[in-house]
This record gives structure tokens, C-alpha cells and sequence, in this order.
């Protein structure tokens, strides 16, 4: 029997339609909207249609968005200052500045420089550190948007065997955190693990975030399996596909998500939800 197809979009307007909902209360509560503020180095094609997306996607659900766009040339002590100055205004609930970061400048400052209680990425080691000690934390969009497709599955999470392929601070690692903090069993995969189609095979869930097209194939699915595709990769034809081999894939799993239409419009989505969590927090402590 084919799989379940998780539909990232429908999930993900669901998502933000909570989100307006919340600014609607927030704004009554507290006579202003949340803020968020995306910070773009350069002119990168594809840093400049997601910070965009980020931008309209935040006015859409009342967040007060604003993108900052700065020249390519823009020196690390010149981020560094405006960062400084979103930090300390009230008005600013999230700070998230699109990476890559062109090569002058150094991405650990960066990061570092963000007040954790506005990291609405996620990236800052306070935010991975308390993510990592179970407690309440700001949680990279992604695999905050993965979880919650999850859920939506009904996907049973307690005792299950969870293989992360991918251990990237950004998806990897702060997945693998989730699926434990969810009372999975869960194996961390990278490019060093033997016998990976093996290890896959184990999985009652299987989260791929690597970035190589179609890299697991059908016979890496154990039968019934959830599968969370996070990858995105360009085909030679121009389309985009996953890490998993969808069309075949989807004929073992139980749970699937699709690439374009899963993971990806949940990103943007849980960064809305991020922007939320942060204002609330910093306003009330809630
Ligand atoms: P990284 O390149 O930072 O990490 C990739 C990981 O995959 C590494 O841990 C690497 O292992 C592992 N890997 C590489 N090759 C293999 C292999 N042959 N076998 C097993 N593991 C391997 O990528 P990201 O985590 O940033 O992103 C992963 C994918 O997710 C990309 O396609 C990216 O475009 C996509 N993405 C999608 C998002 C969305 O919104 N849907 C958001 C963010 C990312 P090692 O550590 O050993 O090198």
C-alpha cells in the first residue's frame, strides 16, 4: 500500500494561520506586534528569495517583518554594530541573519553576537545548549518544522528507532535532540557510518539531511517507515528533489514527505512560530 503523503503546505498554513492568531492576541495584549528582523549580506540568488519569503511571510501574519540588506562589501565590525543595535531594541523580538555570510566574515561571531533570547534560528551555542539539557529553548526552524509534520502523522515517537542521516548543527544534531527529547531511540548517521543503508533499515523513523539527490533508495526503507525528507537538491533537468528516492520510496513507507511540498514551506512557517515564542518570552516570560 503507498505511503501516507505528509503535505508540508497545507501543514505549514496551518502553522501560520496559529501564528495570526497569536499576533492578534499578542498585539491586544501588548499594543504592538512582534518584531523580526532578517539581515542579508550580499546578493547570493538564493539568500535573496528566502529572505524575502521571510519577510512577506512574517507581514502576512501581522509580524512586524523587516528586511535589512547590506552591500557585499559590508565589513564583519559594520554586521556586528547593527546587530548590536537590533539586540538592544525593544521592539525586536527576532534577529536571524541569512547564511552563508560572504567569506570576510567570520559566521561564529556572527552567531555569537545574537542575544539567545532573540535567536529565532536557533544557531546560538546558549540556544543548542539548552536545547541539548531538555530545556526550554529557541529551536532551529527546520527540524522544528519536521517535528511537527510528525505529529500531524500521528507518528508514535515513544520507544520508536529514529536514524538521523546528517549531523549538521542546523538539521542534524538539534533533530536528533528533538526525536530524544520525544522519547525516541535515536542514531546520529554521517558520511563516516558503516553500512548506512543497514542502519537505515532499522528505522521505524527516518530523517535524511544530507543534500545528495535520491542518495536512499528504496531498499534503506523499513516497511511501514515514517520518512522525513529535509533534503533539497537541483537535478540536471532543473527540478528539485529529495535525499530519498520518492517515487520509489513510497511504495514501502508508511509516512512520507515529498520534495518540494514537505519539510521546506515548514521552515518558514516555524520560524513565524519561533518569532512568537521569542516575543512572548521576552514580554511576559510565557
Ligand atoms: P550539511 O552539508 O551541513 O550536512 C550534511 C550532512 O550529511 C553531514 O553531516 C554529512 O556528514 C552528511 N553526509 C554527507 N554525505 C553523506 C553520505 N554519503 N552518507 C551519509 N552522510 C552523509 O547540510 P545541512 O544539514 O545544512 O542540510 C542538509 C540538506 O538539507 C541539504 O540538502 C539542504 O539543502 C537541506 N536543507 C533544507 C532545509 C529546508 O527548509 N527544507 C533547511 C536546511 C537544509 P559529515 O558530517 O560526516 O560530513
Amino acid at each position: 500500500m503507498a505511503a501516507l503523503i505528509l503535505d508540508g503546505k497545507a501543514i505549514a498554513k496551518k502553522v501560520r494561520d496559529e501564528g495570526a492568531g497569536w499576533v492578534t492576541a499578542f498585539r491586544a495584549q501588548h499594543g504592538r506586534a512582534p518584531g523580526l528582523h532578517v539581515v542579508l549580506v550580499g546578493e547570493d540568488a538564493a539568500s535573496v528569495v528566502y529572505t524575502r519569503n521571510k519577510e512577506k511571510a512574517a507581514l502576512e501574519v501581522g509580524i512586524a517583518g523587516k528586511l535589512h540588506r547590506l552591500p557585499a562589501a559590508t565589513s564583519e565590525v559594520e554586521l556586528l554594530a547593527l546587530l548590536r543595535a537590533l539586540c538592544e531594541d525593544d521592539a525586536v523580538d527576532g534577529i536571524l541573519v541569512q547564511l552563508p555570510l560572504p567569506a570576510h566574515i567570520r559566521e561564529i561571531a556572527v552567531l555569537d553576537a545574537i542575544d539567545p533570547a532573540k535567536d529565532v534560528d536557533g544557531f546560538h551555542p546558549v540556544n543548542a545548549g539548552l536545547l541539548a539539557s531538555g530545556r526550554p529553548a529557541l529551536i532551529p526552524c527546520t527540524p522544528r518544522g519536521a517535528m511537527r509534520l510528525l505529529a500531524e502523522a500521528g507518528t508514535s515517537l515513544v520507544g520508536a528507532r529514529a536514524v538521523v542521516v546528517g549531523r549538521s548543527n542546523i538539521v542534524g544534531k538539534p533533530m536528533a535532540q528533538l526525536l530524544l527529547a520525544a522519547h525516541a531511540t535515536v542514531t546520529i548517521a554521517h558520511s563516516r557510518t558503516r553500512d548506512l543503508p543497514a542502519v537505515c533499515r532499522e528505522a521505524d523513523v527516518l530523517v535524511a539531511a544530507v543534500g545528495k539527490a535520491k542518495m536512499i533508495g528504496v531498499d534503506w526503507v523499513k516497511p511501514g517507515a515514517t520518512v522525513i525528507d529535509v533534503g533539497i537538491n537541483r537535478q540536471e533537468d532543473g527540478k528539485l528533489c529529495g535525499d530519498v528516492d520518492f517515487a520509489a520510496a513510497v511504495e514501502r513507507a508508511g509516512a512520507i514527505t515529498p520534495v518540494p511540498g514537505g519539510v521546506g514551506p515548514m521552515t518558514i512557517a516555524c520560524l513565524l512560530e519561533s518569532t512568537l515564542v521569542a516575543a512572548r518570552r521576552r514580554v511576559d516570560g510565557g
